[in-house]
C-alpha cells in the first residue's frame, strides 16, 4: 500500500474537474465541480496520481507522503523512554 494522499490547494484549484477524469478512482467531483478526494493513493492509482498532479493546469494537486498512522506515538514513546533513561529511570 501506497502511503502517500492527494491534497488540494483550494484558492488555486479552478474547478477544472480534470484531476477526476484522470483519477476518478478516488477522486469525484461536487455540484459546482471542486474535487472531491475519496481515500488514499494506493499503490496501484500512484502513477494515475502522479499523472493527475502533473495535468493540473493550475498546479492545485499535490501528492504528499503521508505519515505511518502510529509513527507520531511511537516516537513520542521513544522520546519518554529516552529521556527517562537519560535521567537514570525506567518506565514503569
Ligand atoms: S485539475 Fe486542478 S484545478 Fe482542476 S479541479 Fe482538479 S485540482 Fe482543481
Amino acid at each position: 500500500m501506497s502511503n502517500h494522499t492527494l491534497r488540494v490547494d483550494w484558492p488555486n484549484c479552478k474547478a477544472h474537474g480534470l484531476c477526476a477524469e484522470i483519477l476518478p478512482e478516488i477522486v469525484s467531483l461536487d455540484q459546482w465541480g471542486y474535487p472531491i478526494v475519496m481515500g488514499v493513493v494506493t499503490s496501484d492509482v500512484l502513477t494515475m496520481a502522479r499523472s493527475a498532479v502533473k495535468a493540473c493546469p493550475t498546479l492545485a494537486l499535490r501528492l504528499t507522503k503521508a505519515p505511518p498512522r502510529h509513527g507520531r506515538i511511537k516516537n513520542r514513546a521513544g522520546w519518554l523512554t529516552d529521556f527517562l533513561h537519560h535521567f537514570g529511570m525506567s518506565r514503569p
